[in-house]
């Protein structure tokens, strides 16, 4: 399996047409940005580490029962992945108080959360991701009701899933943000599950072992990812 035609470039990924109709290759780059892209920064190897771990959690799912639009890893930095209608959402999932509930709310970053928090953000970088509610979803036709009922079902039994995973690495999971698309009529989980787009803080330490180490310029980057591909594929 080839690409043949760059249909999309992202901010950390490019997206590119197969022989197939149905499957597209998604190529993990080492490109990061934070703060709506005013921060701009390369991360060696990243593409590669985010490309193995998103790999190894699909695959998880997969096993669960998670509906994924994973279909094999092809090598380093490419992943076969089923062609998708993307929804333009950024569901996020919160476990411990950080980032953008800590701002939003006026809460100090560590807090643990007696349930989990989620939240639906329209994807548009124009507007800064704003948080939303199903209404405002209903209002501008994002989604339908029924398909809102499923992103959410997928998305708690997802945070069920990964807690449990990487407790078993010694990490927190303290937030993550997953994206889904129409495949088929179905909703399926899409685009990664990396450090790129998760916090985790090592247990005992709470160190950070993410992106907020880039985005808060904490150093040790390069180094803390393949940590975390270490810890993930072991
Ligand atoms: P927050 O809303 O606190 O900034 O982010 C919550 C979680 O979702 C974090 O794990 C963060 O990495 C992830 N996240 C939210 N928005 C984005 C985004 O636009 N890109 C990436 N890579 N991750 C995001």
């Amino acid at each position: 399996m080839g690409k043949i035609d760059q249909v999309y470039e992202g901010k950390a990924k490019k997206l590119f047409t197969t022989e197939d109709a149905d499957v597209y290759i998604q190529e993990f780059k080492d490109d990061a940005t934070a703060f709506d892209a005013t921060k701009k920064g390369t991360i060696t190897g990243k593409g590669v580490v985010n490309n193995k771990i998103s790999t190894k959690l699909f695959q998880l799912l997969e096993t669960k029962g998670i509906p994924t639009h994973f279909i094999e890893c092809l090598n380093d930095r490419d992943m076969a992945v089923k062609k998708v209608e993307i929804v333009p959402l950024e569901v996020t999932m919160r476990n411990i108080v950080a980032g953008g509930m800590a701002k939003l709310l006026g809460l100090d970053e560590g807090i643990i959360l007696d349930e989990p928090v989620f939240e639906y953000h329209y994807k548009e970088d124009a507007l800064h991701d704003p948080l939303i509610n199903n209404f405002h979803i209903k209002a501008l036709k994002i989604a339908t009701s029924e398909e809102l009922d499923k992103i959410q079902a997928i998305s708690f039994k997802i945070n069920d899933i990964l807690i449990e995973f990487f407790a078993s690495k010694k990490l927190d999971l303290v937030d993550f943000k997953l994206e889904f698309g129409r495949c088929n009529g179905e909703i399926i989980l899409a685009d990664e599950i990396s450090p790129d787009t998760c916090r985790l803080w090592e247990k005992k330490s709470k160190r950070k072992m993410d992106k907020d180490r880039f985005r808060r310029d904490l150093g040790n980057i390069e180094e803390t990812y393949q940590e975390v591909l270490k810890l993930v594929v072991d």
